[in-house]
């Protein structure tokens, strides 16, 4: 018997997640050095983290011979004044996909359903999968969640629904109305999570705290990784019902966040001029990127993000032409393989971006 037989049913077939491209394995694979290279592939601030997060992170590798704050203490207490919540109402996780997993976990039955839009943000269904429940794709017209439909898809079996909003690798919106009306439309076995990764760079992101507060059974997912710029520290948090956040902590490790995220976290939650400035730079870099893309032909998807949706056809392709001039970018899947999203970067970065798709265009004869 081999070690794979072993395994459970379902390890075998789950999907495995293909994360943007490392710098490094670029520099290796084209012979590049590594300060030649640029990722646009990942959604990161190119503009890095606030001095703040990062002398904080500096100063917590003093203890790091000490486990960390398993309740997350400090941190969790500054979050719960920010967003005027108790502090029973967060979770903290590594990274909010951990939370994502941490939903399933707690609430997925072999069997049961998970609703997500067919172009959303793909590890909603990978946490189906890997808890043997069902992943619902409900189709996304225009690219964009189309909450009718969802609410369409609900059975019996239905436990979660997740929506993000600015969605990725779309980059499209839903209005706080049309999600207040939606949440309220739930049947009481279905519990709706709300994917706030990009919420920063929306001027009013909706505020579900109202749901909340009325009893709707809501979590709002929040991440360091995107404008806060952290990603390698891996740190997110939930906010939710004290209910909802004291089965969360149930299932996860105890020392699931590590001390310096803590720190560094707490760091770039003093920083508000900086998370302003980035939102100022990126939004100048998506409309560098959009009137660029515009130039050369290509169309685009209105972007509410820090990414931008391209398609120029032929994503695959460009993705491996562009990694030759050392960018890199993302490829999707079989649904998207005409389109490549490009995270927005330095001023210079978006330069060089538009400088080689063009000539990546060219070599590949995409409709240009
Ligand atoms: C980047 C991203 C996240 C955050 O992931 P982390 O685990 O916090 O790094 C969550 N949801 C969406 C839709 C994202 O794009």
């Amino acid at each position: 018997m081999n070690l794979s037989q072993l395994a459970n049913d379902r390890i075998l077939d789950q999907p495995v997640y293909e994360p943007g491209k490392p710098i490094e394995e670029v520099a290796r694979e084209f012979g590049l050095h590594l300060d030649q290279i640029c990722k646009l592939a990942s959604n990161e601030n190119p503009w890095g983290a606030s001095e703040l997060a990062k002398q904080a992170a500096i100063q917590a590798l003093e203890k790091v011979h000490l486990y960390p704050d398993g309740s997350a203490h400090a941190l969790t207490e500054r979050l719960a004044t920010l967003h005027s919540l108790n502090p029973s109402q967060f979770v903290l996780g590594n990274g909010s996909n951990e939370i994502i997993e941490l939903l399933g976990h707690v609430f997925l039955e072999p069997g049961d359903e998970l609703i997500c839009g067919e172009f959303a943000f793909v590890v909603y269904k990978l946490v189906a999968l890997l808890m043997g429940a069902k992943p619902v794709e409900v189709p996304m017209p225009g690219l964009a969640h189309d909450l009718n439909q969802m609410k369409s898809a609900i059975t019996d079996r239905t436990k979660l629904v997740f929506l993000p909003s600015p969605n990725n690798p779309t980059g499209t919106a839903n209005t706080e109305e049309e999600i207040f009306q939606f949440v309220r439309s739930l049947p009481e076995h279905v519990i709706f999570c709300f994917d706030e990764a990009y919420a920063e760079y929306l001027d009013s992101p909706p505020d579900l705290r109202p749901l909340i507060e009325e009893g709707r059974k809501v979590i709002c997912l929040r991440t360091f990784s995107k404008i806060h710029g952290l990603a390698a520290l891996r740190i997110g948090y939930g906010y939710s019902s004290p209910e909802m956040i004291s089965l969360l902590q149930r299932a996860r490790q105890p020392f699931n966040v590590n001390s310096v995220a803590q720190a560094a976290a707490l760091g770039a939650l003093q920083d508000s001029a900086w998370v302003t400035q980035c939102k100022k730079r990126n939004q100048d870099g998506l409309e560098q990127l959009a009137q660029g893309l515009q130039d050369l032909g290509i169309e685009y998807v209105p972007s509410h993000a820090n990414f931008i949706l391209s398609k120029p056809g032929n994503g695959r392709s460009l993705f491996l032409e562009l990694q030759k001039q050392g960018i890199i970018t993302r490829a999707l899947g079989p649904l998207l393989s005409d389109y490549l999203r490009i995270s927005v970067g330095t001023e210079e970065e978006n330069i060089r971006l538009l400088t080689a798709l063009e000539k990546a265009c060219s070599v590949y004869g995409a409709k240009l």
